[in-house]
């Protein structure tokens, strides 16, 4: 017998939101390359929660995931996860459209001054919608690992595969430090490395490719801004959010495409954010407060990667969740372990499709 069912490479939020799912079915186990699982993308993010973004198929996962993250079950975690803001979409002419069903309305300069005062003139109408909320990321990541770890789950960090061979017997996993591991199958939940595992697995990369993107926090000489909707525009070329009293979540919305790496911001790129930030509001900017860069990675289509693969068996893909990877994973995660599981999908996600999701779609 091999020593676990299920390997799941990666701890982060992909990782461990399956992990909770399937850790009391199967004997499972999560190896982590760092010696702490949120510390890449996951532990990077601008922690939001919004229905509209990832385009419609990946909304249907936002909007199945929201009763868990509003208001989870007792014996998950003790309050919400979501803290409502609102996102104010501006425009200099026409207002984005958003995919169907999803609660918005319009706002004209005049009200758009009284939610965002000494927003600059060009900007002349918004969508306004309403749903869009904080996500407190680091208790809904340790609330998946503790669900995980109550089950029988293991977390091991500091281990990193470096490769792996599948036999008869199933998966010989062989780690960095030359120990081995067996399994019957191994999850790729490796976020930016998604590609590097699979081929070291013997699967065929599938150009789920990283992207770096930047955050800035900013003092600035304006106060109350704490509760400030998230302000992003149309285009897609900046976005902020109110942080302290003084100061802000600024991103450029940048996307460079880089190898995958301990990524860290690069002062062209909060210049650029500054830059943009000074042409939407006309509060004095007084100091980069600090700053960091994570990875978003996204395959080919820009839709999330689950299910087996196409040539390797028992090899699982759970990968490319791009910007929207927290917001989704927990609708994500019950619609990947029914897939694993070869079970009935759980009913908030029975009606979602997920040969869309799947690896052999490329
Ligand atoms: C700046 C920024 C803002 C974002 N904002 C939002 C947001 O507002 N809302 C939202 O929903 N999402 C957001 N995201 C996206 C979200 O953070 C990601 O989609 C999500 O964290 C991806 O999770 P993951 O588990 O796949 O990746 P990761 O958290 O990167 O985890 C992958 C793990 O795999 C490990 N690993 C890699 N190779 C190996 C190996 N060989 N062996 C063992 N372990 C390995 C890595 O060490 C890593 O810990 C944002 C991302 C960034 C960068």
């Amino acid at each position: 017998m091999s020593d676990f069912d299920i390997i799941i490479v990666g701890g982060g939020i992909a990782g461990a939101s399956l992990g909770a799912e399937v850790a009391g079915k199967r004997r499972t186990l999560i190896i982590e390359a760092e010696s702490q699982c949120g510390y890449h993308s996951t532990g990077r993010s601008a922690a939001f929660y919004l229905e509209s973004y990832g385009g419609p198929e990946v909304a249907k996962l936002n909007a199945a995931s929201h009763s868990f993250l509003a208001s989870p079950p007792a014996e998950f975690f003790h309050h919400s996860f979501l803290r409502k803001r609102g996102d104010l979409h501006i425009a200099r002419d026409d207002l984005p459209v958003l995919p169907d069903g999803i609660e918005s309305r319009a706002v004209e300069r005049a009200e758009l001054e009284k939610m965002v005062p000494g927003i600059r003139p060009e900007w002349r109408r918004a969508l306004f919608e309403p749903g869009c909320a904080d996500i407190d990321v680091a208790s809904l990541h340790a609330a998946f690992l503790g669900q995980f770890r109550r089950n029988g789950g293991e977390v091991r960090p500091n281990a990193s595969l470096r490769s792996a061979r599948h036999g008869k017997g199933g998966w010989i996993v062989e780690l960095q430090d030359g120990s081995t591991i067996s399994a019957d199958v191994i999850v790729n939940a490796a976020g930016a490395w998604a590609d590097p595992v699979a081929t070291a697995c013997g699967a065929a990369p599938l150009g789920v490719a990283p992207k770096r993107r930047t955050m800035v926090q900013l003092r600035v000489g304006r106060t109350g801004l704490r509760d400030l909707p998230l302000v992003d525009d149309a285009e897609g070329t900046f976005y902020f959010k109110g942080e302290g009293d003084s100061s802000v979540w600024l991103s450029p919305h940048d996307e460079i495409e880089t190898d995958p790496c301990d990524a860290a911001p690069e002062e062209i790129d909060i210049a650029t954010a500054i830059d943009r930030f000074e042409k939407v509001v006309d509060w004095p900017v007084e100091r980069v407060e600090r700053s960091w860069a994570g990875l978003r990675s996204f395959a080919p289509d820009r839709l999330p990667v689950y299910g087996f693969d196409r040539d390797v068996p028992d090899f699982f893909w759970c990968a490319g969740q791009g910007g929207f990877g927290i917001q989704t994973s927990p609708a994500a995660a019950k619609m990947a372990a029914a897939l694993l599981l070869d079970e009935n999908p759980h009913q908030s996600v029975a009606r979602i499709d997920p040969t869309v999701f799947s690896p052999r779609r490329f």
